[in-house]
């Protein structure tokens, strides 16, 4: 259809410019589609193509304009459409602007822009979203099983709802809030879901209730086991006391090393005093945060008016509210992350041999490829003379010095201790299970609460969750008790509550949200 008429390389400018002409004898009329024959006149027009090696290329097309032979046809002249080529108005060939789509689609706007830059293709951020723009929607059958959850286009400022197929394992809409209306409207409009699995927000709750009244509501195992280790979490915020206990106990404890001997646990880095006081400064601020939210709450204000007027997030609210007393002053838990840690065994195994000198030992971790400073090699040689009771900066007489080593798990933090316990039984180490087992000893309330995950009854949420082989939906009678530890406030203990209906959707809706294709609005800065 397009005949080339010369060809120009510019090395200067690396451009290549292709004339060509259209060879069509005949054009139909793009209103009336009767062949037109008269040519009108002819002009030019410029389209950028695909790039070649180094150069852009561009084609300079010769267009002509037709005389319509329809009487009746409003249209007296046109241009001929070169469907194959280019859009009509377009600057670009058909070609180049599919590829740039395609660029857009995976890469969305600045991202794209980087990426066709390296590729010879100069395109603003703005063109490639407005090519996205104009892709149509697919049409995706409404789904029998269909996913709410909201997702941030600002963190903790503006949220949408993201709806998915869970059968099919594809996201089927985006919508701009996360409001019950805007959840009910779509649900009547795409009448037929007969699952909705959601977070357990109030406003999704009354949008599929509003909007889809025959459809059962579920929560998900993602949300199940959020919440789950949120108040796992609680319950050890709470009782932090005992953690510090099997802190306190495992730091005591000798070490046993392979061969089967004891050694000295190398006690934790002591906190630095300026960190010290700022924690106690802001565990301060909390406090009075929460004495302040209790205060509210006492006055029958709702969540929200007290999240808006203390100006802290409604989790945070609703997280003070299940406390029912301040849990004290957190002590800040080193977590064991340095630098040196690849290097411990090898120093702790050199200095077991008789090297106590620090200098000698950091040159020889140096050799090793330790790239941290001397300094930490000295904190770190000075708990090791804590654990042996050698006084500090005075060499260890020539004596039968005891065996020092690192303990073998972490100190337990909330966090950890969480995970430990939503860990499943053949997954913990010896070390951890036993580190488990002190905890419940700890405390009749700890251990009620980590004996609810696991037990057998309908209580075992872990359990259900973790069955093997996940099915894509457990029913426990209908309902399933979720009870995790909550109420009984009055009596200032941490005990069960909270029983939702619940099938169990065993796929993470978060890895269905990644897997997301054909929305790239959310790509969107
Ligand atoms: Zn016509």
């Amino acid at each position: 259809m397009l005949r080339l008429e010369a060809c120009d390389v510019d090395d200067a400018t690396a451009q290549i410019t292709l004339r060509v002409q259209s060879t069509q004898t005949s054009a139909p009329c793009p209103l009336c589609a009767t062949p037109a024959r008269r040519i009108h006149s002819a002009y030019g027009r410029t389209l950028a193509d695909l790039p070649w090696a180094q150069y852009r290329v561009c084609l300079q097309l010769r267009v002509r304009k037709w005389f319509c032979r329809n009487r009746a046809c409003p249209r007296r002249i046109f241009t001929e459409r070169l469907p194959t080529v280019a859009a009509p108005w377009a600057r670009r060939t058909r070609r180049l602007a599919q590829r740039l789509v395609a660029l857009g689609v995976a890469l969305g706007g600045r991202a794209g822009v980087h990426l066709g830059h390296a590729w010879d293709l100069a395109v603003s951020r703005h063109t490639l979203l407005r090519g996205l723009r104009r892709q149509p929607l697919p049409v995706l059958p409404t789904p029998r099983v269909l996913g709410v959850d909201d997702f941030a286009l600002r963190k903790r400022q503006t949220y949408g709802t993201i709806l998915v197929d869970l059968e099919r394992r594809h996201p089927v809409a985006l919508l701009p809030e996360r409001t019950a209306d805007t959840v009910a409207r779509w649900l009547q409009e795409h009448p037929g879901v007969e699952v909705i699995a959601r977070d357990r927000s109030s406003a999704y709750a009354e949008g599929a209730r509003h909007g889809a009244s025959e459809a059962t509501q579920v929560a998900d195992r993602f949300h199940g086991l959020q919440h789950l280790r949120d108040t796992l979490d609680e319950v050890f915020t709470t009782h932090h006391h005992a953690l510090d206990a099997v802190n306190a106990a495992a730091r005591q404890q000798p070490v046993p090393l392979p061969d089967g001997t004891l050694a000295v646990p190398v006690p934790p880095p002591p906190t630095p005093a300026r960190a010290e006081h700022q924690a106690a400064q802001r565990a301060a601020q909390r406090q009075a945060l929460y004495e302040q939210v209790w205060a509210f709450h006492r006055q029958g204000w709702p969540v929200v008016a007290i999240a808006a007027q203390v100006g802290r997030g409604r989790r945070t609210i609703e997280r003070y509210l299940h406390m029912p007393t301040w849990p004290g002053r957190q002590h800040r838990r080193h977590d064991g992350r340095s630098v040196l840690n690849p290097y411990q065994a090898s120093l702790l195994e050199r200095w077991n041999a008789g090297c106590h000198t620090a200098i000698h030992l950091f040159r020889e971790l140096q050799l090793q490829g330790y790239t941290g400073s001397y300094r930490r090699v000295t904190a770190y040689v000075s708990r090791i003379r804590q654990a042996q009771g050698i006084p500090p900066r005075r060499q260890g007489r020539r004596q039968t010095l005891p065996v020092v080593a690192e303990a073998v798990s972490p100190p337990l933090t909330p966090r950890r201790a969480t995970w430990l316990v939503l860990r499943r039984e053949e997954h913990r180490t010896a070390a951890e299970a036993q580190q488990l087992t002190q905890l419940r000893a700890q405390q009749a309330e700890v251990a009620e609460a980590i004996d609810l995950v696991w037990s057998k009854n309908s209580c075992g949420l872990a359990r259900v969750v973790f069955q093997e082989p996940p099915k894509p939906f457990v029913t426990l009678n209908g309902a399933f008790t979720y009870c995790v530890l909550a109420d009984r406030r009055k009596e200032q203990h941490v005990t069960l509550a909270l029983v939702i209906p619940l099938v169990m959707k065993m796929h993470h809706i978060l890895r269905e949200r990644t897997a997301q294709r054909p929305f790239p609005k959310e790509n969107q800065p």
